[in-house]
């Protein structure tokens, strides 16, 4: 290829909406914290989406995907690589099996190919072309191609695949064709076919190389790199995988141009040292008598403890209790300490000696109980922390994981216990999303009850756009206010 003599291709099909662009940076990265956890490599990647009728599609392809394939929400991979790829890039996508990576490609894919330039008489196709290390799967990918082209008679594909008759590919394929779905092999021999004259890749302007990781334990490696070197450098070209090997990540920097790499991370949100728990409460009498009997429990586990241990041999297991608002502090510290407890607290409206003092002193005394706002507590690192007691519900996934992650650190467990009052909806949410299998299993059965209640209901308005995640930290009013100022000090 002459790189000054090749023929202009459009890549460019995405722009975001307004209600896209106008998110803020901290709206962005807890909407990707809610949509599984994606993490983003590379410069200059577009917002995820929310709403297929974000991506300006034609209606055609939106009847498929609504009506025909009922595909309601998209799934993380498909609302992060599907702008991504419409606006042109070459993209990294790893997401683990069964996660929507198929529509992640296959509509910029097919949105692209339409765009070009139709077959001359003297062209064969393809124009994308899709390789994927078995015939199980291509086959598949080329019945989910066909259920998307429908009717569209601008469109046509075919699948060649080592098992099946080489003669009945050809005489398809010499009547020219948009899009071809191939094993590496297959693909190349019918390349050398004729020298060429059969299937060409002069017009491929759309590569896909789906399960990364198969073609690669399968050997195609070698394959592949020739295709790719055959095809016109400034193609777009897109990588999927549900693993990203260190082999597969130097192949992908050296074939992929400028890539964005987007990798989703379900579940993995929260610290796995961290085991997760909740109570569910009417009001905020039975909150503080909870934390009170909470409390109790630990300090009779560690009075018992001492009655076996040598003194030297003490464990020290630390609680941090996370309120919302220096007021909350105050009140929670006069309350605890006319119950009984010795309590350190911290936050912004104290003066700073006393803070550093408090901290101190909570450092050095075993078992010992910390109070403050969350902000004040980013980056403190106390590795004797035992238990996190989060008494306000929090609002965002990035509180959550601050908050719980003052636990467990480096190779120690923790334990955090989420306190929620009946109509803190979001929390329930957040909760939903990041608690493990295991934690599940450990919970109270009627505040399990009520926490799927409440997230059912904020699953709904969120649909129904009546609630939304907050954004960034705090709340409203005064709230927002404090935080502001313990943001600054
Ligand atoms: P992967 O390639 O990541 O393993 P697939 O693309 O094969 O996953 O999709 C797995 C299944 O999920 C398929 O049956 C597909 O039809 C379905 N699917 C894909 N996207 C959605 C969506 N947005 N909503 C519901 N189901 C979907
Ligand atoms: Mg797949």
């Amino acid at each position: 290829y002459d790189k000054n003599n090749l023929e202009p291709f459009q890549k460019v099909f995405y722009q975001e909406t307004p209600e896209i662009r106008n998110m803020t940076a901290d709206e962005v990265s807890e909407l990707r914290l809610n949509l599984d956890n994606i993490k983003i490599k590379g410069h200059g990647c577009p917002n995820p989406i929310t709403r297929w009728s974000q991506l300006g599609l034609n209606t055609s392809i939106m009847n498929s995907i609504k009506n025909v394939m009922k595909f309601q929400e998209l799934t993380p991979i498909q609302a992060q690589a599907l702008p991504a790829i419409m606006s042109g890039r070459d993209v990294i996508g790893i997401s683990k099996t069964g996660s929507g990576k198929t529509i992640s490609y296959l509509l910029p894919l097919l949105r692209q190919v339409k765009s070009q330039r139709d077959l001359s008489n003297s062209e064969t196709g393809p124009i994308g072309l899709v390789l994927a290390p078995t015939r199980e799967l291509a086959l598949q990918i080329h019945e989910e191609i066909n259920k998307l082209i429908n009717d569209d008679a601008s469109l046509n594909c075919i699948c060649c695949t080592g098992g099946s008759e080489l003669k009945d590919q050809i005489s398809s394929v010499k009547r020219g064709v948009k899009i071809v779905v191939a094993t590496p092999g297959r693909f190349i021999d019918l390349l050398t076919i004729n020298s060429g004259k059969l299937l060409s890749t002069g017009r491929i302007t759309f590569v896909v190389m789906d399960e990364a990781d198969r073609l690669f334990d399968m050997g195609f490696e070698p394959q592949v790199t020739q295709i790719m070197k055959a095809i016109r450098p400034d193609k777009q070209c897109v990588l999927f995988s549900a693993t990203f090997s260190n082999k597969i990540r130097s192949f992908a920097m050296r074939v992929l141009k400028n890539p964005i790499t987007i990798t989703i991370n379900s579940n993995n949100i929260v610290n796995e040292n961290v085991s997760q728990n909740f109570r569910v409460c009417e009001s905020d009498t039975q909150k503080f008598d909870e934390l009170i009997s909470l409390l109790k429990e630990r300090n009779d586990k560690h009075e018992a403890q001492e009655g076996f241990e040598e003194s030297d041999n003490l464990q020290d297991n630390k609680t941090i209790i996370f309120v919302a608002s220096q007021q909350i502090c105050d009140i929670l510290e006069t309350n605890l300490v006319s119950s009984g407890f010795e309590i350190f607290s911290i936050h912004a409206g104290k003066p700073y000696q006393e803070r550093v003092l408090n901290l101190e002193k909570y450092r050095r005394t075993r078992n010992s109980l910390l109070l403050c706002t969350e902000v004040l507590s980013r980056g403190l690192n106390v590795p004797e922390v035992s238990l996190v007691i989060i008494y306000n519900a929090v609002k965002t996934f990035a509180q959550y994981i601050h908050t719980t992650g003052r636990t467990a650190r480096g190779n120690s467990k923790g334990k955090a216990v989420s306190f929620l009052l009946k109509d803190e909806l979001a929390a329930a949410y957040i909760l939903k999303k990041a608690m493990r299998e295991h934690d599940f299993e450990n919970q109270d059965p009627l505040d399990l009850t009520h926490l799927n209640a409440m997230n059912a209901e904020f699953e709904k308005g969120m649909n129904s756009g009546q609630y939304k995640l907050f954004s960034g930290f705090g709340g409203k009013g005064l709230e927002n206010m404090d935080t502001k100022r313990e943001k600054k000090e």
